[in-house]
């Protein structure tokens, strides 16, 4: 439960980082010495030096998991072995709560409320989930005639390279690393050069938890450096990814160039909001559509950024969106009550100003928001935006923003709605709204997306896959389907004798 009675900015003043590799189990700096300088978006202040890692200390990274893959120090401890690990780092996770928040909210800017309340107990969740789901899975044997047992087993792919956002950090890093170590894997691990310190953390708490020094690495630095030098790596054989399709796109390259390793991307969106005229609860729909665009600062993948409305409600609809934004006015990150915090860093802070300016530019008309705010603070903030009369072919109604922006486009009829709402290079997420069985299952089949919410959006579980169609990716991370990243498919055939052949008895 969240504490009101903790102070955080006295907590804040006394924390302290240590932003070393994590490499063979221990902390080291980066082998050509050099750190960048970590700020917070939450107020400018200093939060310390990061190991600025580069191709040496990847390759130092890889080497370890490979030997530990390689002498099978984790990968043949028995299913329940690795269970008990895994349960205890979840643990470990949930201990370290509060230390964990405080250093996720002055990394990236997000609240002190939600980093407790959302992002510990998500990625101690996963942990866990993952934990209990290892010893219940089961392999198969083909139908084959009598003279042959085929037996087809999943055997841990080896080495994975797991590189990674910032804007929900332990989150993203807890969906690639809970069901590749599950399974048996090693990993290094390449946390955003916006957000290293919690996921070098993660990877002390996994080692006191008992995984065996070597099979968790954590190398930080930038992606041009760092990133590329793991997706390139000969040694790698799997690269989880999730960040944007820019970067997505040079992981298949990466993997073209080198060793062809298995590349599973999870990349951005613009998410489409429709609302027919049949939707009988407007307002609850007004408040889902805000409350999820301005969640994480609209820092969010599947943020529903574009929200489609009938025009016979479009008017009231948009009002309603209106009215909406103020409650999600930027306020201080480390006080319990805010609902939205801090831009990551200065240049995402001019990315979303860019686009406001490219929205005014372009003809639609501001609603909500559109301004800097709390400049004062020494951090980055942005008012909760809202556009009205955007057109499809607008920058704001293409492009991914990732900030607190959200646009207003209207339809005439249901084939319209779901050809705008398809009418982008991405598609992770929809969502519709309306009370109308057959159109609300009809629109949902038409969509073109990994999830489809109907009448609600913010509903999530790691029991359920969650990844892309299109550019937003391939791969889904979450759910038993997410073992199949981290596996390959293994086909054993055994001969059966005939019964005369003598080996009977
Ligand atoms: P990004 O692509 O800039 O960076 C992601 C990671 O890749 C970082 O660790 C970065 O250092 C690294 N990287 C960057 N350039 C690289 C390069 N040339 N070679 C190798 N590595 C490189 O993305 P971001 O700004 O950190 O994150 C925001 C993006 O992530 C958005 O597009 C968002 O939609 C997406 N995202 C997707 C999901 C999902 O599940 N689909 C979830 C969260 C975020």
């Amino acid at each position: 439960m969240n504490r009101p009675s903790i102070d955080w900015h006295a907590r804040a003043a006394e924390v302290r980082t240590d932003g070393r590799c994590f490499i063979a189990g221990q902390r080291r700096d980066a082998a050509s010495g050099e750190t960048t300088v970590k700020r917070s978006p939450v107020d400018g202040r200093l939060l310390g030096t990061v190991a600025r890692g580069q191709a040496a200390d990847v390759d130092a990274a890889v080497r370890s998991a490979r030997a530990a893959f390689d002498d099978r120090r984790w990968a043949r401890q028995p299913p329940a072995a690795r269970k008990k690990v895994l349960l205890r780092f979840a643990e470990l996770v949930l201990a370290a709560r509060e230390e964990l928040a405080l250093l996720e909210t002055l990394d990236m800017g997000k609240p002190i409320a939600h980093a407790l309340t959302v992002d510990v107990p998500a990625t101690a969740r996963c942990i866990a989930w993952y934990a209990e789901a290892l010893d219940k899975r089961y392999d198969e044997i083909a139908p084959t005639a009598e003279t042959g047992l085929a037996l087809i087993t999943r055997e841990p792919v080896g080495v994975v390279g797991a590189i990674v956002p910032w804007n929900y950090p332990m989150i993203m890093a807890a969906w690639k690393i809970a069901p590749a170590l599950a399974m048996g894997n090693s990993l290094v691990l390449k946390p955003s050069e916006k957000s290293p310190f919690t996921a070098l953390r993660l990877a002390e708490l996994a080692l006191q938890a008992g995984l065996p020094a070597g099979v968790f690495n954590v190398v930080p630095g930038h992606g041009a450096e760092a990133g590329e030098a793991l997706a390139l790596h000969m040694d790698v054989d799997a690269i989880g990814f999730t960040g944007s399709t820019r970067t997505g796109r040079r992981m298949l390259e990466y993997a073209g160039r080198s060793n062809l390793k298995r590349v599973f991307n999870e990349l951005g969106g613009k998410s489409a909001f429709l609302v027919f005229p049949d939707c009988a609860d407007l307002a609850r729909a007004a408040a889902t559509a805000a409350g999820s665009m301005y969640f994480n600062q609209g820092e969010s993948c599947n943020a529903p950024s574009r929200v489609l409305v009938h025009e016979a409600i479009a008017d009231q609809f948009a009002a309603l969106l209106a009215a909406q934004a103020p409650r999600y006015a930027p306020g201080d990150p480390l006080a319990p009550g805010t609902a939205m915090g801090a831009i990551v860093d200065e240049q995402q802070l001019r990315t979303v100003l860019g686009y406001i300016q490219a929205g005014q530019e372009q003809g639609a008309r501001l609603l909500a928001g559109g301004r800097q705010v709390r400049l004062e603070s020494g951090g980055y903030y942005v008012e909760p935006t809202l556009f009205d009369g955007v057109h499809s072919s607008m920058r704001i109604a293409q492009e991914e923003i990732f900030g607190p922006v959200q646009a207003v486009l209207r339809f005439r009829d249901e084939a319209e709605a779901v050809r705008l709402a398809n009418d982008t290079p991405y598609g992770l997420q929809a969502s519709v709204w309306s009370d109308h069985l057959s159109r609300a299952h009809r629109v949902a089949r038409a969509l073109r997306a990994g999830t489809v919410h109907v009448n609600q959006y913010d509903e999530d579980d790691i029991t359920v896959p969650f990844g892309g169609f299109k550019q937003s990716g391939n791969g889904r991370d979450k759910s038993m389907h997410a073992f199949d990243k981290y596996t390959e498919l293994k086909t054993t055939w055994v001969r059966i004798d005939p019964a005369n052949d003598g080996g009977n008895a």
